[in-house]
């Protein structure tokens, strides 16, 4: 956190963060630029001079959370006029100066490749005027900047390692709202997991919209850009993180089916520190839904991925997203979905009904067709079954010894610690000798279908203290 007492401080900035974690860990770049402009921030809105608000746009529901908090601040900005009120991130990028404008809901709009303008557009706000910077930029990664870490834990951090996105998934709003796909310098992601790990953490989760195409001096078509430098993909730049130090534990989101590799999962099986877990968003388990998406797999193909995951990487946890009820989804390719997800047996998944967004793809050729009732309705089946697995997944890790990295209190109870599993299954154990940031070995003793709770059986000494 900034030191709030610091003499430079003289400000406070209170941020609030919605939606993927790519936002949380922007809001983390937006607190070290304002940092850097005496800026402390704080978690009490009732002492901040600035008001951040980092949004979502990729569903409707999620806009309309952002839009209700925004009203609650428009209020407050009655008994404290002073107060500047700023948008951030995608709904920023996609409503423009519509929130500025016409709704008079804020005094700053700043889209995701624009916080480096942060200072200046604050300032333009106290001089009475409306400030907005939505420039989309090629370049920006801010690969420069160290983000203040926001979250007290001191255990896991998000590492940016690339922005934007090239796919154009039809039913998706992120390539409009972060813009063109770019890749950061590997050596600035090394160097920020090398302080993260000096300073204590002991886990990074490095983070893109589609890690398995971060490349680092080779063009989209595959060509080395400058023949003197070397060239990075993602398999390489995973390993490079790996070997920080075989104490770091090295996870990533999101890969994409279309595009991961056997490399990586080769880089996975060699190296005790990445965690055997992936999350690859499957969408629909139906090859005609997956055209239409866009997606740029088939369902063949995705169960031959699966399939490479099992044999390469064997003790691997698998996640998925699930969207129900997009355009056209007939109740046999739904059906098609709830059998992918008994093909594969996914410890754990993200399920949404569709959300039509303005301009993508779908909402251009596709009428939203599926009523409410039916989207609803395929979600709750897609959502039943998924229990049913992460509860058979759970299960199965009765009577195991897992390695856990202890994250801090449970939230039921200070006399319980939580922590994850290199599979990323949460366990809760009680407290004993242990401490956040430490290893320890947990037996597993019970489940429910989203926790594993058990008991430590060892403490593991770090060999970097
Ligand atoms: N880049 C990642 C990928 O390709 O899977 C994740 C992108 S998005 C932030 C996270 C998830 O939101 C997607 O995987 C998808 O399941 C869901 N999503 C995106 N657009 C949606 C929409 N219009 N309606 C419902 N769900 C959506
Ligand atoms: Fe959206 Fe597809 Fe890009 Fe993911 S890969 S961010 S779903 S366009």
């Amino acid at each position: 956190m900034i030191d709030a007492n610091k003499s430079s401080v003289s400000k406070k900035l209170y941020l609030e963060s919605y939606g993927c974690q790519m936002n949380f860990s922007d809001s983390e770049v937006v607190a070290s630029i304002l940092s850097e402009n005496g800026f402390g921030t704080t978690r009490n809105v009732e002492e901040a001079d600035v008001v951040l608000i980092n949004t979502c746009s990729i569903r409707d529901n999620a806009e309309q959370r952002v839009r209700n908090r925004l009203n609650d601040f428009k209020h407050r900005k009655k008994s404290k006029p002073e107060l500047v009120v700023g948008i951030l991130g995608c709904m920023a990028e996609r409503l423009k100066t519509k929130l500025l404008e016409e709704e008079q809901l804020v005094d700053l709009v700043a889209g995701p490749d624009a916080y480096r303008d942060l200072p200046h557009l604050i300032e333009e706000v106290g001089t009475g005027q409306k400030a907005v910077n939505v420039l989309l930029s090629r370049e920006e990664t801010y690969a420069d900047i160290t983000p203040v870490r926001l979250d007290q834990g001191g255990v896991s951090a998000f590492v940016t390692i690339m922005r934007g996105c090239d796919n154009m998934c039809s039913f998706c709003v992120v390539p409009f709202t972060r813009g063109r796909e770019r890749s950061r310098d590997p050596h600035t992601i090394v160097l920020e997991c090398t302080d993260l790990f000096e300073k204590g953490y002991r886990e990074v989760t490095l983070l893109g919209q589609n890690v398995d195409s971060y490349r680092w001096n080779i063009s989209s078509k595959g060509e080395i850009k400058n023949t003197e430098l070397p060239t990075t993909n993602f398999a390489e730049l995973l390993v490079m993180v790996a070997n920080v130090s075989p104490e770091l534990r090295v996870r990533f989101s999101t890969s994409h089916p279309k595009d991961m590799t056997d490399d990586v999962l080769k880089a996975m099986a060699s190296h005790e520190n990445i965690c055997p877990y992936i999350h690859l968003p499957v969408q629909s388990g139906s090859s005609s839904v997956l055209t239409r998406m866009n997606r740029n797999y088939t369902r063949d193909w995705y169960l031959e991925r699966i399939e490479a995951i099992r044999r390469i990487v064997p003790n691997c946890a698998i996640s998925t997203d699930v969207i129900t009820g997009f355009c056209g989804e007939t109740e046999e390719e739904h059906k098609e979905t709830l059998s992918l997800m008994d093909a594969v047996s996914y410890d754990f998944a993200y399920m949404f009904s569709y959300s039509e967004r303005p301009k993508t793809l779908a909402e251009r050729r596709y009428d939203d067709d599926i009523s409410e009732e039916v989207k609803k309705r395929r979600l709750t089946e897609v959502i039943q079954k998924q229990l049913g697995h992460s509860l058979a997944s759970n299960k199965k890790q009765i009577g195991t010894v897992q390695k856990v990295l202890v994250e801090g209190p449970s939230k039921r109870s200070d006399e319980f610690l939580c922590g994850r599993t290199g599979r990323n299954s949460m366990v809760v154990f009680p407290k004993e000798q242990c401490r956040a940031g430490q290893y320890v070995m947990v037996r597993i003793e019970d489940c429910s279908s989203a926790t594993l709770h058990g008991e430590v059986v060892e403490l593991i000494e770090s060999q970097s203290n």
